[in-house]
């Protein structure tokens, strides 16, 4: 029979009457002659929490039973769900991460994954259940404990099972009806998009755009899954939302796509440290051994020369997750203790956003940074650090200018015009 694979977000599934609603999509499309593998979110608002106790509990958190907690609420709105489909007479069953196995690597809270078996859950497709119900987010280490996958870590789960199983598509629900210009929450002009490619995807949602976790676009574009993103809380057919596709299958396209933001940014300063060859090796290993997510990095040596430092130095600037700060500061520390660093002083800025403008005509178009720069300008807001890739610019500023700042590019590059 032929397949489909749909997940449903944390708002999708947020009580017994909103997992109704999901189910009563599912048991269409088992009508029309699919079996199918629902993954699920936690309920909204249940991972934060979870996130919240642990915190609590342990600042500096083992990852394993950081795993441990916070995997769980998958677990609660699969079985509901299951539930919920036998309720309607269609034959479902609940699957847990280590019962399918879902194979993962051993990195705890951010785990990749390994293989997915097809065997046990084939055989109950064969036994006549039309519905596998797997609980998103979660899999199995080696040593057999349970993993997550990061957050956002669903989306790569549905994807995941849908290269594993070949199904015909994978179709994200969730709060909003598609992938928009930009997130719709900011700005009511902003507009959805029938198509976007995988790689302006990719940006965006490593980027800042939660709609949909960077590593399921990763997975999609690798193993060519039809990707899809729509409502759950509205009608939809075979158009509705949008899909994620090859740059090839889109007509129109600008230079500018997409505008992305991060809130969740801050900036550390290490003030004059040492300009000689190693510095930068002594300061970025510790950080990834502890592994803090070194995201942009600015290092300006000033032509000046400082009086009270002889020899030449300069600032190192990075940005990390806020959640990292204090593993980040600690790395820093230790290596200074150490004697493999110096610097006068750690500054620590947390009050900052990151904003970015992302679209594959960039590789062929001059002008972007300068007219994102203007734009900026005109609303007075400073621009911290930049960073460029090859079709993206991002920003660090203020993050009380965030939304501001987002509105004016989605205006700068007219985004609201299809
Ligand atoms: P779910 O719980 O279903 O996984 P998420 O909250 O993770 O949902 O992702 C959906 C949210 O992503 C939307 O509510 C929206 O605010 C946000 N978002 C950010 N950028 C975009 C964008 N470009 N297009 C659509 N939604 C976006
Ligand atoms: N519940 C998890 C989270 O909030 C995974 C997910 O919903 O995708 O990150
Ligand atoms: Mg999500």
């Amino acid at each position: 029979m032929p397949l489909l694979v749909m997940k449903f977000g944390g708002t999708s599934v947020a009580d017994p009457d909103r997992i109704k609603n999901a189910a009563l999509k599912v048991q269409r499309e088992v009508e029309r002659g699919y079996d199918v593998i629902v993954i699920v979110s936690a309920m909204s608002g249940k991972t934060n929490e979870l996130v919240g106790w642990v915190e609590q509990t342990s600042p500096l958190f083992d990852a394993r039973e950081y795993d441990a907690v916070v995997s769980s609420g998958e677990n609660v709105t699969a079985g509901l769900m299951a539930l919920t489909l036998q309720e309607m007479d269609v034959p479902a069953r609940s699957w847990q991460g280590w019962q399918v196995p879902i194979n993962t690597t051993a990195a705890y809270s951010a785990a990749r994954f390994v293989d997915i078996p097809r065997k046990n859950i084939d055989q109950k497709f064969a036994e006549g259940f039309r519905v596998a119900v797997v609980a998103g987010f979660q899999g199995l280490s080696p040593e057999g404990r349970i993993t997550t996958l990061g957050r956002g870590g669903s989306d790569t789960t549905a994807v995941a099972f849908a290269a594993a199983f070949g199904a015909e598509r994978c179709d994200i629900y969730t709060d909003v009806d598609g992938v928009y210009t930009t997130d719709p929450r900011i700005t009511s002009r902003a507009r959805k998009l029938d198509r976007i490619a995988f790689e302006e995807m990719l940006e965006l949602a490593s980027l800042g755009a939660k709609v949909l976790q960077t590593r399921s676009v990763e997975l999609a574009m690798r193993y060519k899954v039809r990707l899809r993103v729509l409502s759950s809380f509205e009608d939809t057919d075979q158009n509705s939302g949008t899909l994620i596709c090859d740059e090839d299958e889109i007509m129109e396209s600008k230079v500018v796509n997409g505008v992305a933001s991060s809130r969740d940014e801050a900036k550390i300063t290490l003030v004059t440290v040492e300009d000689r060859p190693g510095i930068s090796a002594n300061i970025f290993a510790p950080l990834a051994d502890a592994g803090v997510n070194v995201d942009m990095i600015v290092q300006n040596i000033s032509e000046k020369d400082y009086e009270d430092h002889p020899g030449s130095v300069t600032d190192m600037t990075f940005s990390v997750p806020i959640n990292q700060v204090e593993r980040a500061k600690r790395a820093m520390e230790d290596a200074r203790q150490a004697g493999h660093i110096a610097y006068d002083e750690l500054v620590v800025d947390t009050e900052v956003a990151k904003v970015s403008v992302v679209g594959i005509g960039m590789r062929s178009h001059t002008g972007v940074a300068a007219r994102m720069f203007k734009a900026l300008a005109d609303e007075n807001v400073n621009i911290k650090v930049i960073a460029t890739s090859e079709i993206k610019i991002s920003v660090l500023i203020d993050r009380k200018y965030m939304e501001l700042a987002v509105q004016a590019l989605h205006d700068a590059f007219e985004l609201e015009k299809a």
